[in-house]
């Protein structure tokens, strides 16, 4: 296997649950693929006048508990295999949440930070124009994910309803809440991720309030996950970076220390008074527990012998290869999955598009009270998998335990559809 190809990761990660669960062959067989993939050319009028010609994607993995859900990444590196790869996590992290929704992603291969705002907004646009008739409230149902901000939401959303003739709030979330956008949806990723940690920290035996953190990544996950950790729990972040690399300092980093390189220089590892780090030594750092907040393939069979971390919480999506998570678990490190840790991010959204298509709003308390709700009975329902499996004598990680649940929930609906 290429070990750092995301969709054959996604493919193994079932793999290894369907084997584990004795899953039917043709239901396998089915969640091994996507249902619908395209790829479109996207013509987009340039600053200077000239045009460019953007590959954009739109992958539906699986619709069988309800409409696609997934967000539209803008990045460089885009690929199909990526985008298919975060179209079935997604479909496995609506079902471990219980959510009526299936799982589809979407994403442009462009570099927004050579971009100006003018050109970024003709290329949202231009992804409706191409994606619009594949999307919709009933159909898919797009959201934020990495370099697409609420901004970009709201351009496609007008863009949307203008081709529509009407106003269709629940087409997209992630909105601003001008646009009908959920209170609490900017940092319910990484709150879901802190109510994961919570639970995870309770059943491991560890102190939060005494534990050391390294976060990688500072952008919606990580810089939420940042304040949250403080906030919450009172630990210590020796560890953060970004695109350009990262800051280490075994006292503490402090939050406006960060935003103010940040926002000087564009990275954090121009903060003041901390040693600079590469991303692959903030991953070894000397911390309790590290949190993964930026791309896919960071822990891997090349350095998961190196981690001295006691968790990994997984709060971006696929930041550890199938033979980083055997070391992990071999290991006794807790690694808590991505479809789990950062599912927060998709229950808000889906509150988003129940109150879009309700007409009738929550108020911020209402959503992280509901938000908790979900997340604890997850983790619970992950927990138990894994002493029901330990109970028949076969021990496995919690990444399994989650895919067990996901798996069986989207075959019953599968089968309840005669789809098998
Ligand atoms: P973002 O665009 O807001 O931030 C991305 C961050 O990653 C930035 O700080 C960037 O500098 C950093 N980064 C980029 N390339 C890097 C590299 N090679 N090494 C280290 N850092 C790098 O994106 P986000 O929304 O915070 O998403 C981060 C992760 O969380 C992704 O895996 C995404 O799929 C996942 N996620 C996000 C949401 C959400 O609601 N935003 C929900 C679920 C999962």
């Amino acid at each position: 296997m290429d070990e750092l190809n995301p969709f054959k990761i996604s493919q193994a990660q079932l793999d290894a649950a369907a084997e584990i669960m004795n899953l039917d062959k043709t239901v396998h067989m089915i969640l091994r693929e996507p249902m619908r993939t395209v790829e479109m050319k996207i013509p987009v009028k340039m600053r200077d006048n000239s045009t460019e010609l953007f590959t954009g994607f739109r992958v539906l993995y699986n619709n069988a508990r309800g409409p696609g859900k997934g967000g539209i990444r803008f990045h460089p590196q885009e690929n199909i295999d990526t985008v298919k790869a975060l179209s079935a996590w997604m479909t496995w992290k609506t079902a471990l949440a219980n959510l009526p929704l299936g799982g589809a992603k979407g994403g442009v291969i462009c570099d927004t930070k050579k971009m100006d705002e003018h050109e970024i907004e003709n290329l949202s646009r231009g992804y409706i124009r191409s994606f619009g008739n594949l999307l919709g409230p009933k159909t898919d149902i797009p959201a934020p994910d990495v370099y697409t901000t609420p901004q970009i939401m709201a351009w496609m959303d007008d863009e949307y309803s203008k081709i529509a003739g009407n106003n269709e709030f629940g087409m997209i979330t992630g909105k601003p809440l001008e646009l009908w956008g959920s209170e609490g949806r900017f940092d319910s990723t990484a709150l879901g991720g802190m109510y994961v940690l919570r639970d995870l920290a309770k059943k491991a035996g560890i102190d939060l309030k005494n534990a050391k953190i390294a976060i990688q990544g500072f952008g919606n996950a990580g810089n939420f996950a940042f304040s949250l950790v403080k906030k919450m729990f009172g630990s210590k972040i020796v560890a953060i970076s970004d695109s350009k690399g990262g800051v280490y300092n075994p006292d503490g980093l402090d939050y406006a220390g960060l935003q103010k390189a940040k926002q000087q220089s564009g990275t954090v590892s121009d903060y003041e008074g901390a040693e600079k780090i590469s991303n692959e030594q903030l991953i070894e750092s000397d911390a309790d527990i590290i949190i993964p907040a930026a791309l896919e393939n960071q822990i891997t069979q090349a350095n998961a012998d190196k981690v001295k971390a006691k968790i990994v919480l997984e709060l971006a999506n696929g930041p550890v290869t199938p033979e980083a998570d055997k070391i992990l678990f071999e290991r006794g490190i807790y690694g808590a999955p991505d479809f789990l840790v950062n599912s927060g991010g998709v229950i808000v959204s889906y509150f988003e598009w129940v109150q879009n298509i309700s007409g009738y709003y929550w108020t911020e308390d209402d959503v992280y009270a509901k938000l908790d709700t979900i997340m604890s009975k997850s983790f619970a329902d992950v927990v138990k998998t894994q002493e029901e499996y330990a109970a028949k004598g076969k021990k496995i990680n919690m990444r399994t335990a989650a895919y067990i649940i996901a798996v069986q929930r989207v075959s019953a609906a599968m089968k309840a559809r005669g789809w098998y």
